[in-house]
C-alpha cells in the first residue's frame, strides 16, 4: 500500500499544442464549483469505497500531474522512463492523428507492450478511425476509451478519475496479490523446512527410513517399466555394533555411527543417498546400526559391487572412540531395483535378505539378492501365513517323550514337544517355526497354550492310569527365552496352574541357553521367581553352540539337558567323553541332575551309564508320542527298548 503515487499522472501526447494547453486547463484550473462536476467525482469515489464518509479528501479531490508528449515516439521514451523509475502514468491521452510519426493507435500499442498497465483514451477528430476499427487493430480490453474532439472538459476530467481511480485499485490489488504470493512463498520455505528435519535422522544428519520410503516408492515407479540406467539398494549394518555399544557406552555408539556415517557418504557419489534406517523398527530386528545407501542411475550393476567393496572396506578400516581405536565390520546386501520389485519395502527387503546371506556367508563381505533368494521369502513368507492362521485356529497338537531314570529303569518325566503341519499336512519341525513364532512375536501366546494344553491332557492322563505307573511323573514344558522376558510371565503361569490344578511341583520348565541376551535380566528375575514358587528349571540344549558351565552360576537350575548333538557323538568322540564326564561331577556338585537328550544307541546308553549321568531320554527309549500312546507306554514299560535294556543290565528293580 505504501508506494502509492501522490499524484495521479496523465500523459497527454498530441503534436498540437492548443490541445496540451487545453488539458493543462482543465487539469490544473480549480474546478471545485463546478458541481455537476463534483457532484459525479463524489458518486463515483463513493460508489468505490461503499461509504461517503470513508472518502478521503485526496481522493474526491485528486492532483494530477501532467507531461506533454508532441509525438508517438517522445510518448514511448516518457512511458519508458516512468516504468524504469516506478513512477507509471495513470492515464495516457493519445491523440489518433499525428502526421508525423506513429499515429494513436501505434503509438498506443507500443505502449502498452512497454506498461501494460497503461490507461489509454484516444482522441479523434475524425471519422476515418471509427470505434469499430480502433477495436480491431487494438482488441477489446478494459484499458481503452475513445474521446470524440472537441470534448468538454468536464468529459476529460471524468475520464482521468475513472480511469485512474481504477488504475489505482487495480495496482493496490496487485500488490495485495504480490504480498500474498510472498506469504505463500515463505509459509512454503518453511514447510519445506520443517519436512527437511523430518527427513533426516537427528542423530547423523543423515536422510532416515521415511525419507528414503517416500524417494524409493518414486524410483520404485519409475521402474513400472523397464529402466535402464539401474539403481540399487544397499543394506548394511555393522558387525559388532551392539557390543561396542554395550561395552563402551552409547556415546561411543553415537560417536561410532556418525563416523560411519562420514564414511559412507565418501564412498558413494553426489547424487547418491545415504540413509539411516534404524529408527523406525521396521524389520524384526531392532538397533540402530542399519544403513541404506540408494545408488541411482548406474552405468553398470558392476559399479553397485564397487561401491560395496569400498564400503566394506573403508568399515573395516579402525575407528578412534575416544582414546582407543576400535574395529567395526560391516556386510553389505545389494538388491538392484527392477520391474519386479513392487514397492520400497520390497526394495528394502530384499536388500535386508541379501545382507544376510553375506552375514552368513563370513562377515566383512557382500551378496547379491537373487531370485533364489527371493523365493526363500516367499516360501517363508508363505509359511508365516498359515502359522498365524493355525496360530488363531490353534491348530497345534502335542507330543510328550518319555524322560528315563538311567539308575531305577523308569519313566520320570516327560516332555512336550509342540507339532504342526503345515497346509500341505507336511510336519514342519519345530526348529523353524518356533523361531518364526518367537519373530513374529506370539510366542507367549503359543507357549501359554502349550502350558494349558499339556498341563490339562496330561494330568487327565494321569488321573486316568493305575496310580502305580504314573504318580510321580513331572512334566517338561519348552519355554522361549522370550517368554521369560515377559514380566507378566510368572502371574499367568500361576493362572493356568490356578485353571488346570496342575501340581506346580510337577512342573519342570526348559529353557535354553541361548546367545540372544535380550531382556535376560528380566528373565533371570523371572526364573527366580519361578524357582522360588517350586517350579523346577531345567538348562535345555547344553553343549550346543555357545552354552558354557558359567551358566550354573548364574540360574537357579535343577536339571542341565546335554543337547543330542553332543550326546551324538560320546561314545565316538572321546574329548566329548571327558567333557561330559566333567560336566556330571560339576552337575552334581551343585546338586542339578543330568538328562542326556537323543539317546539312540546301546553304546551311548552304557557310556552315559559309566559316567553317572541320571536320566535320558531319546529314540532308544522312545520317540515323541500323542497322548494316548504315552499312557499305553507308562502302563507297559516294557515296550521301550531302552528301558529293557536298563532291567537287564540293572539289578532287578523293586517297581513294577
Ligand atoms: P529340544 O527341546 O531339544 O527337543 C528335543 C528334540 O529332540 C525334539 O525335536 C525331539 O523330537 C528330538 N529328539 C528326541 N529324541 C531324539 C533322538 O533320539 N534323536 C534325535 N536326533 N532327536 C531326538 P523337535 O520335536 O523337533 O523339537 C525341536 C525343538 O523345538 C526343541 O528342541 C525345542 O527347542 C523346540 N520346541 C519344541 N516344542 C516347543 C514348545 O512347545 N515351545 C518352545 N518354546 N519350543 C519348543
Ligand atoms: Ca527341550
Ligand atoms: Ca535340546
Amino acid at each position: 500500500m505504501s508506494n502509492e503515487p501522490k499524484q495521479r499522472r496523465i500523459l497527454i501526447v498530441d503534436d498540437q499544442q492548443e490541445i496540451h494547453d487545453t488539458f493543462e486547463r482543465i487539469f490544473t484550473e480549480d474546478h471545485s464549483e463546478d458541481s455537476a462536476l463534483t457532484d459525479f467525482e463524489s458518486r463515483f469515489l463513493g460508489e468505490i469505497a461503499g461509504t461517503d464518509e470513508s472518502i478521503d479528501q485526496g481522493r474526491l479531490d485528486p492532483k494530477y500531474e501532467l507531461q506533454h508528449a508532441t509525438s508517438g515516439e517522445q510518448a514511448i521514451e516518457i512511458v519508458r522512463q516512468s516504468v524504469k523509475d516506478d513512477c507509471p502514468f495513470a492515464v495516457a491521452f493519445v491523440d489518433m492523428r499525428m502526421p508525423q510519426g506513429l499515429d494513436g493507435m501505434e503509438t498506443t500499442e507500443q505502449l502498452w507492450t512497454i506498461d501494460p498497465n497503461l490507461q489509454t483514451v484516444i482522441c479523434t477528430a475524425y471519422s476515418d478511425h471509427i470505434w469499430e476499427n480502433v477495436l480491431q487493430r487494438l482488441g477489446h480490453n478494459d484499458r481503452l476509451l475513445l474521446l470524440k474532439k472537441p470534448f468538454e472538459s468536464d468529459e476529460a476530467r471524468q475520464l482521468a478519475l475513472a480511469l485512474s481511480e481504477k488504475g489505482r485499485i487495480s495496482a493496490a490489488q496487485k500488490r495485495k496479490v504480490l504480498d500474498l504470493g510472498r506469504e505463500v512463498e515463505r509459509r512454503r520455505r518453511a514447510e519445506e523446512s520443517m519436512r527437511e528435519m523430518a527427513h533426516r535422522d537427528a542423530l547423523t544428519q543423515l536422510p532416515n527410513r521415511p525419507y528414503l520410503i517416500e524417494k524409493l516408492t518414486r524410483l520404485v515407479n519409475c521402474h513400472a517399466s523397464e529402466r535402464i540406467p539401474q539403481d540399487a539398494v544397499l543394506f548394511l549394518d555393522l558387525d559388532n555394533f551392539k557390543i561396542i555399544n554395550d561395552s563402551l557406552g552409547h556415546d561411543a555408539g553415537d560417536d561410532l555411527l556418525n563416523q560411519v556415517a562420514l564414511r559412507l557418504k565418501e564412498c558413494v557419489r553426489e547424487h547418491d543417498t545415504a540413509s539411516r534406517v534404524s529408527e523406525e523398527g521396521e524389520t524384526v530386528r531392532l538397533g540402530g546400526d542399519e544403513f541404506v545407501v540408494l545408488l541411482e542411475r548406474l552405468e553398470d550393476t558392476q559399479d553397485a559391487i564397487a561401491v560395496a567393496e569400498r564400503i566394506v572396506t573403508r568399515v573395516s578400516e579402525p575407528f578412534q572412540l575416544g582414546d582407543r581405536l576400535v574395529n567395526v565390520g560391516t556386510s553389505v546386501g545389494i538388491a538392484f531395483i527392477d520391474h519386479h520389485v513392487r514397492d520400497a519395502h520390497e526394495a528394502l527387503r530384499n536388500a535386508d535378505t541379501a545382507m544376510y546371506r553375506a552375514k552368513n556367508s563370513g562377515k566383512g563381505t557382500f551378496a547379491v539378492f537373487d531370485k533364489t533368494m527371493h523365493e526363500d521369502i516367499v516360501a517363508r513368507m508363505e509359511i508365516e501365513n498359515q502359522l498365524r492362521r493355525a496360530i488363531s485356529e490353534e491348530k497345534f497338537q502335542l507330543n510328550y517323550q518319555p524322560i528315563v531314570d538311567l539308575q531305577a529303569g523308569v519313566i520320570q518325566g516327560v516332555e512336550v514337544l509342540i507339532r504342526w503341519n503345515s497346509d500341505d499336512g507336511r510336519a514342519v519341525s519345530p526348529s523353524i517355526f518356533v523361531p518364526m513364532i518367537e519373530e513374529i512375536g506370539l510366542i507367549s501366546q503359543v507357549g501359554e497354550w502349550v502350558l494349558e494344553t499339556s498341563m490339562r491332557d496330561f494330568a487327565e492322563l494321569i488321573s486316568r492310569i493305575p496310580e502305580q505307573y504314573g504318580r510321580d511323573i513331572y512334566l517338561g514344558v519348552n519355554v522361549s527365552r522370550r517368554q521369560l522376558s515377559d514380566p507378566f510371565f510368572s502371574q499367568r503361569l500361576d493362572e493356568i496352574l490356578e485353571r488346570t490344578g496342575f501340581d506346580r511341583q510337577r512342573l519342570k520348565l526348559e529353557m535354553n541357553e541361548s546367545s540372544d541376551t535380550r531382556g535376560s535380566e528380566q528373565a533371570l528375575d523371572t526364573m527366580l521367581d519361578l524357582h522360588a514358587s517350586g517350579i523346577g528349571i531345567q538348562i535345555d540344549d547344553f553343549g550346543k553352540g555357545r552354552s558354557s558351565l558359567t551358566c550354573f552360576q548364574a540360574y537357579p537350575i535343577e536339571t542341565v539337558k546335554i543337547d543330542r548333538s553332543f550326546t551324538a557323538s560320546i561314545a565316538t568322540d572321546h574329548s566329548h567323553g571327558v567333557i561330559t564326564q566333567a560336566i556330571v561331577q560339576l552337575a552334581h556338585h551343585l546338586n542339578a541332575r543330568i538328562v542326556a537328550e537323543g539317546v539312540e544307541s546301546a553304546d551311548q546308553l552304557e557310556s552315559l551309564r559309566t559316567w553317572g549321568c541320571d536320566s535320558a531320554q531319546g529314540y532308544l527309549f522312545a520317540p515323541p508320542l500323542t497322548c494316548e500312546a504315552l499312557g499305553k507306554l507308562l502302563e507297559d514299560p516294557l515296550q521301550s527298548e531302552g528301558i529293557r535294556m536298563l532291567r537287564q543290565q540293572a539289578r532287578p528293580v523293586a517297581v513294577e
